[in-house]
């Protein structure tokens, strides 16, 4: 899946990682679309934001 960063917060996501590149200040996320990660998650703590980028 293709993500594009937007000039404004995606309202349908709530954040904490700051050292992404999508994300904004309020813990919000600037990715128009985030994909989520694994298939086979049991649990809240096993899936992750596959959208994530490493900020430079
Ligand atoms: S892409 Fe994923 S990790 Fe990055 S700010 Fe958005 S929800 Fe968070």
């Amino acid at each position: 899946m293709q993500s594009h960063k937007m000039n404004h917060a995606n309202p349908g996501i709530k954040c904490q990682v700051q050292s992404c590149y999508y994300y904004m200040t309020g813990d919000q996320c600037t990715a128009d679309c985030i994909e989520v990660l694994p298939k086979d998650a049991n649990s809240t703590s096993e899936t992750d934001c596959g959208t994530f980028t490493k900020k430079q």
